[in-house]
């Protein structure tokens, strides 16, 4: 082996983290090399929404490891159907049709894949669109992974320069403008693909009619809706879909992040039987998708979910986040300010005196208070803390903020 310079990494340098290295955590906290303790108001882009390690998923994991963690599909499991009946069974409620399936997958970007998938061969086989001419429309600001075919449709320069041919068959129109959206939809058309909150982008919350709206463009021209859920579902809006704020039923949803537990990846797509029975046996599938260990913190999940309750707790803390950051707005501290559930995205005012000149020196200034945080992109950062937070420790954070607005 070639010694590598001291201080040289041997990382791909696809990202570029705040200077913490992290060892253990519990909860809404967790603990770096040093000993020293931070507020995670990160929580994994929302795949920690329970925290780390939630006793109810370590134990189902735990268990699991002790039984079996893998057959592929190849073979069936016990927890296989368990898991899309419980699936089916919160979800399902939320979506059109009396009749719901689960597909299984690993990344929320397999999720995104199947999904496009599935709607491209619904379109030719039940919409009878003319073979290869399938288009799906999207929406500017969209972030839905990083696969070829996903980026292929990204409006960010940085997601996509350098990774062409791209693939073809999207339309990409302003996010929020349902005329733009209508007038997309043509003959060609199999779905309308976007995220209920554009939660990369700053979480961006549509006009309350745009949902609504874009309901009917779809239902009017026969396409399916497709909600990419993935980082606004499973709680962190307030509800178990942040579709159901808008009182939309999407066709079909993808979700991950928070559906692994913060253990494993887990993702899904759920949706109308009628569309996803198209993926017919050796068309689609995954080594991993659906493994025992995988099914088992997912279930897990999905009882966690069941009463309600943290959907609930994430709209009143959240609404007292909204509060004080309306407040830090009214100072002059921010200049923007964005929340649906327990999920914010704030832009600093640079212009303020002592202020930061950049969302990373917000989110350094935060960590070397206790506080872990993320920008987004340039001023904006989002604060997406566990579910599970206790509300003291949340308004200690958002002292924090308060300081570091003004003050290096
Ligand atoms: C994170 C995210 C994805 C991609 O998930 P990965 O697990 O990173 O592939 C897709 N869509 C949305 C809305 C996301 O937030």
């Amino acid at each position: 082996m070639t010694a590598r310079p001291v201080g040289t990494s041997a990382l791909a340098p696809n990202y570029h983290p705040l200077p913490v290295t992290l060892t253990t955590g519990e909860g809404a906290w967790v603990t770096d090399t040093g000993g020293r303790r931070y507020l995670d108001l990160l929580a994994g882009y929302s795949a920690l929404s329970f925290g780390h390690r939630h006793p109810a998923l370590v134990a189902a994991a735990h268990a699991q490891l002790d039984r079996l963690t893998l057959t592929s599909r190849a073979f069936d499991h016990e927890l296989l159907e368990p898991f899309a009946q419980a699936l089916v069974g919160l979800v399902g409620p939320l979506l059109t049709g009396r009749s719901h399936l689960v597909l299984p997958m690993n990344t929320g970007a397999e999720a995104v894949e199947t999904a496009i998938k599935a709607s491209r061969k619904w379109g030719y086989e039940v919409r009878g669109v003319p073979a290869d001419r399938a288009t799906v429309v999207v929406a500017d600001g969209n972030f839905h992974g990083r696969t070829t075919t996903i980026v292929s449709f990204s409006s960010d320069p940085d997601a996509r320069r350098g990774f062409g041919p791209f693939t073809p068959g999207f339309v990409s129109v302003p996010y929020g403008d349902a005329r733009a959206l209508a007038a997309a939809v043509d003959e060609t058309t199999v779905a309308v693909l976007l995220e209920p909150v554009q939660g990369e982008q700053g979480v961006v919350v549509p006009p309350v009619d745009y949902l609504p709206a874009v309901r009917r463009v779809c239902d009017e021209a026969g396409v399916l809706l497709v909600a990419d859920e993935i980082q606004s579902g499973l709680g962190r809006a307030g509800a178990t879909l942040a579709c159901e704020r808008f009182d939309v039923r999407p066709d079909l949803v993808t979700l991950g992040k928070a559906l692994g537990g913060g253990i494993v990846p887990v993702s899904a797509v759920v949706g109308r039987s009628d569309v996803l029975e198209v993926l017919t046996a050796g068309t689609h599938g995954s080594t991993f998708g659906g493994n025992p260990l995988a099914c088992a913190v997912a279930l897990a999940v999905v009882d966690l979910l069941t009463p309600g309750t943290l959907q609930a707790r994430a709209r009143t803390l959240g609404e007292h986040v909204g509060d004080r950051l309306a407040g830090l707005m009214d100072d002059g501290l921010l200049t923007g300010v964005r929340t649906i559930g327990l999920w914010a995205g704030i832009d600093i005012a640079p212009s303020v005196p002592g202020a930061p000149a950049s969302g990373r020196e917000l989110c350094e200034r935060l960590l070397a208070r206790g506080v872990l945080a993320k920008d987004t992109h340039g001023g904006t950062i989002r604060l997406a803390p566990p579910l599970t937070v206790d509300p003291a420790d949340l308004d200690a954070a958002l002292d924090h903020l308060e300081t570091a607005l003004t003050t290096p």
